[in-house]
């Protein structure tokens, strides 16, 4: 399994467009960015690709890693930077099956799967396909569990992709707060790589108007507001999830620039084999 960070930020990413703060500064000068969330996972195996999230940077990622075009994707939730580069497929893509979850979300009324269908009914290469949370399905040869996650108002979903053969596994906890519910993380546990959101360290909760919850012992939020892991709650969640190794992604541009590039906060383009 090989496994490419096609875009490691969060929304807006690093640099922002227009922002000049010190991080975004130092991106510019280091060469390194964060553009909105996707995940490129090749099986070298049967020689398939699977995405996960479409990025609305989707066609200068594929452009800027040189990776294969996708035989499949997963959408993890509906929000704009995981979802709307889905567009990229028309004239580029004969055919392309898209998996998403079938839980009607009381917020929307529809499932992800539905809701991809509607706003891209106009896409004939599409083929969305409903796939139930907590049920392992088959995707260019990997064994694929969405799982749910916490992420208001919107339903979202992490997700573990196994390969049946060589053993090897990636976490992906999708937007979350700490609060990830029990089944899922034993759908989670013991990868080996993780991939969890860090929208920003935790000391940073006082700035949001929810401000943290979800504290250690000590008093540190493990949640910023109530969509997202902080630093420290993606940290403790990859410890208990037994995780081999951990990677920090959907990383905004408030992390002080002497913390924004340090380990293990990712930034685009790095691969693991797995
Ligand atoms: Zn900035
Ligand atoms: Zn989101
Ligand atoms: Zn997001």
């Amino acid at each position: 399994m090989r496994v490419t960070l096609l875009g490691a930020g969060d929304t807006t990413g690093t640099p922002t467009v227009g922002c000049d703060c010190d991080t975004c500064e130092a991106a510019r000068e280091r060469g390194v960015e964060r553009t909105r969330f996707s995940v490129h996972v090749e099986n070298e195996r049967v020689d398939e690709s699977l995405l996960i999230d479409f990025s609305p940077d989707f066609r200068y990622q594929f452009l800027r890693e040189d990776v294969p075009l996708p035989d499949a994707a997963v959408i993890t939730h509906i929000h704009f930077d995981h979802l709307d580069g889905l567009g990229n497929v028309f004239r580029v893509f004969d055919s392309l099956s898209v998996y998403a979850a079938d839980e009607t979300d009381p917020q929307t009324g529809k499932s992800v799967a539905e809701t991809v269908r509607d706003d891209y009914h106009y896409l004939d290469p599409l083929e969305v396909r409903p796939a139930t949370p907590l049920e392992t399905i088959h995707v260019c040869g990997f064994d694929v569990t969405l799982v749910p996650v916490e992420h208001p108002p919107l339903v979202c979903y992490g997700l573990a992709i196994e390969d049946p053969v060589t053993g090897s596994k990636l976490s992906v906890s999708g937007d979350t707060s700490y609060n990830v519910p029990e089944e899922s993380r034993e759908v989670l546990a013991d990868p080996d790589l993780l991939l969890a959101d860090a929208i920003v360290p935790a000391n940073l909760c006082e700035y949001h108007p929810a401000g943290g919850r979800h504290e250690t012992d000590d008093g540190v939020p493990r949640t910023f507001g109530t969509k997202h892991m902080t630093r420290e709650g993606a940290l403790d969640l990859a410890a208990e999830l037994n995780a081999e190794r951990t990677r920090l992604v959907h990383l905004a541009h408030y992390y002080p620039a002497d913390e924004a590039f340090e380990e293990p906060l990712a930034v685009d383009g790095e691969r693991y084999e797995l």
